[in-house]
């Protein structure tokens, strides 16, 4: 006869349709600002956790990574991809899922979808590292590629920075209207441009957020004048990248974790000993993020395993004493640990 599941042996599962429940309870606007804090928090205290670059797996039309980290207590990794063809087929570009566990025993704590937590986690990442290195009192931002990750870009630099315009574009008209459409009514002047060019007129921050499996040029030198802040999201594995390598070279250049970052960003274009700056060490104060009005600051964005770990934590935090989870099955439990084959047995 088959036995329920002890409690020990039930996971909390955090679905799509319950993560979006989540999302509106709290309030899109405080879980951006709530998990940029937590994310926050991660990189002020970076040398306590176990870093390795994902692990990808490359195929001609995209990549499937692993991104596991822990900070001693727990344990987290994330699943994800990334195919730009998927869009034709109406499907995502990027699809994910995550698990949270606990380092003492190695049990999974949470197990969770993370398609919409990474469009949270990366805005909020993209927010966070600019409000670090923006130039004082950006309102203007550009946002280049309108897909699936725009909107919660737009949201988290309204949320953490007071952005109060953004000016849309993007290769397929419909993306940009959709972005266009989505963000109406939320405080903020929307654009929609014709060109990159006329999307970056005007913009502090611009942000890249493309994906074609190729090294693009989706802003070339002549378009970036002194004092913007670059925040290119969409160059994130070998072979793709968004910028001309002529801006590379006019720009400060900050990044999450440089052994990834060498292989994924934009920097795979540049020389191995080319300098960049540890985002975790401006945050912490250690080095200096913004020193001119004139800098051009590039933060060379591929998403590292400690955004997805904040993530984790911030879901794992929130979802306690609520309805947005279903417990799930996970775990064998047998009475005697050593009988595994007799729980099998008692389960016919
Ligand atoms: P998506 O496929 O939903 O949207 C991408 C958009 O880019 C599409 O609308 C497409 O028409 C547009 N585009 C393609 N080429 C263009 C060009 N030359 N000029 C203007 N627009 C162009 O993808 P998404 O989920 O929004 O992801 C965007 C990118 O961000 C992907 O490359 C993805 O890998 C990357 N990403 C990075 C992180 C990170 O942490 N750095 C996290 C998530 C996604």
């Amino acid at each position: 006869m088959t036995q329920s599941p002890s409690a020990s042996a039930l996971v909390p599962f955090v679905s799509v349709e319950n993560m979006m429940k989540l999302v509106h309870h709290i309030g899109l606007t405080q879980v951006l600002k709530g998990i940029a804090t937590y994310i926050e928090d991660d990189f002020k205290r970076w040398e306590t956790f176990d870093k390795t670059a994902r692990l990808g797996s490359y195929t001609d039309d995209g990549v499937m990574e692993l991104m596991p980290t822990s900070d001693g207590l727990d344990y987290g990794f994330k699943y994800v991809n990334c195919h730009p063809k998927n869009i034709k087929d109406g499907l995502q570009t990027v699809v994910g899922f995550g698990l949270l566990a606990n380092v003492d025993t190695g049990y999974p704590v949470l197990l969770t979808e993370m398609t919409m937590l990474t469009a949270l986690r990366t805005a909020a990442t993209s927010a966070v590292m600019a409000k670090y290195l923006a130039p004082e009192g950006a309102r203007v931002m550009a946002i280049i590629g309108n897909g699936a990750q725009s909107e919660f870009q737009a949201m988290a630099m309204q949320a953490i920075l007071g952005i109060t315009q953004v000016r849309l574009y993007d290769i397929d008209p419909a993306a940009t209207r959709k972005c266009g459409a989505n963000l109406a009514q939320r405080g903020m002047k929307i654009t929609q441009c014709a060109t990159a060019q006329d999307a970056i007129e005007g913009a502090q921050i611009i942000t890249t957020c493309t994906a074609d499996k190729q090294l693009a040029t989706i802003l070339s030198d002549n378009m970036i004048g002194s004092g913007v802040h670059i925040n290119a999201i969409g160059g994130d594995c070998p072979g793709k990248t968004e910028l001309a390598e002529a801006i590379l070279h006019r720009a400060d250049i900050f990044v999450e974790f440089p052994p990834q970052t060498r292989v994924e960003g934009e920097i795979q274009q540049l020389p191995e000993d080319h300098p960049v700056t540890e985002v975790w060490q401006v945050i912490t104060g250690a080095v200096q993020g913004r020193t001119s009005p004139e800098q051009i600051t590039l933060f060379d964005s591929v998403g590292f395993a400690i955004e997805d770990f904040s993530a984790l934590r911030y879901v794992r935090d929130n979802i306690k004493d609520s309805p947005f989870y279903q417990p799930m099955d996970l775990l064998v439990d047998p009475d005697d640990p050593r009988d595994l084959f007799g729980m099998l047995q008692r389960a016919k």
